[in-house]
């Protein structure tokens, strides 16, 4: 009984994570099928859809990319931990809710990073969810993706009080957490969104108005900086500059933007 247990837990776990790989871009895998019954994995990170690409290559599913997968899970997971536990902000620790720690594709081509959770955020658990989170959302089905396929994460893991800008000591504190999640997911593009993720993750004080429009780099990954949604909530006329941006990332990416305009 025990090892039909045990075989049936390694099926799943292994179909899970080949469909975690083929929604990464991998196809000719048949798609696993999910059973309704099946307990949801503990302490991990939501996982996994493909990043959509202009042209897919034919690829072949090893057992090293699906052991590199659950690493990058696993990684994920005990970063997770540390950042559920953390106090090193003890304004942020004693005013939140809970932590928010990153939503997406662990193995994902593309990170959006933004700056610290809010008030909806805070409440959920999950990065971008409010009224910006809305707008990110929209930005990234105009580019062609899903949500669930791009990897969303914030410079701060915790709500500062009142939505106010994080604090430099608190972005200190909280740059380890952000470096490591980045070295577990390796994406091969990361767009900042908002003053705070560009300075910070380039390590600049250079304004996002002079950042927006080139190609940075973050420890040989190309960044491309744009405004935070919640600013183009409040100056819708900023779109189009961030669509400009999109294109040029989507572009790096090897990916002819779609026609539609990003609204
Ligand atoms: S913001 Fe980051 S460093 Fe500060 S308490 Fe939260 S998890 Fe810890």
């Amino acid at each position: 009984m025990a090892s039909k247990d045990s075989s049936g837990r390694a099926h799943r776990l292994v179909a899970q994570r080949l469909e975690a790989l083929e929604r990464a871009g991998v196809t000719h895998v048949p798609k696993a099928r999910r059973r309704a019954s099946a307990a949801p994995p503990p302490a991990e990170p939501p996982v996994a859809h493909e990043m959509p690409t202009a042209s897919r290559a034919p690829a072949v599913v090893s057992s090293g990319a699906v052991a590199a997968t659950n690493d990058r899970v696993a990684a994920l997971a005990v970063i997770q931990r540390e950042v559920a536990a953390c106090t090193q902000c003890s304004e942020l620790a004693s005013t939140r809710t809970q932590t928010v720690f990153g939503v997406g594709n662990p193995a994902a081509r593309l990170c959006f990073l933004g700056e610290a959770p809010g008030a909806d955020e805070d409440r959920q658990g999950e990065p971008f969810v409010g009224r910006a989170g809305q707008l990110l959302t929209r930005i990234i089905e105009a580019c062609g993706f899903r949500r669930q396929e791009v990897y969303i994460l914030n410079v701060l893991k915790c709500r500062p009080p009142g939505n106010r800008t994080p604090l430099p000591h608190e972005v200190h504190n909280c740059r380890g957490f952000l470096n490591r999640q980045l070295a577990v997911i390796r994406p091969e593009f990361i767009c900042c969104v908002g003053s705070v993720a560009a300075q910070t993750l380039l390590e600049t004080d250079v304004t996002i108005g002079r950042l927006r429009g080139k190609i940075h780099q973050y420890q040989g990954i190309p960044v491309v900086c744009t405004y935070h949604p919640a600013y183009l909530l409040r100056n819708p006329a900023a779109k189009k500059d961030t669509w400009d941006d999109m294109k040029m990332l989507l572009r790096q990416m090897g990916i002819e933007p779609p026609g539609a305009e990003g609204k």
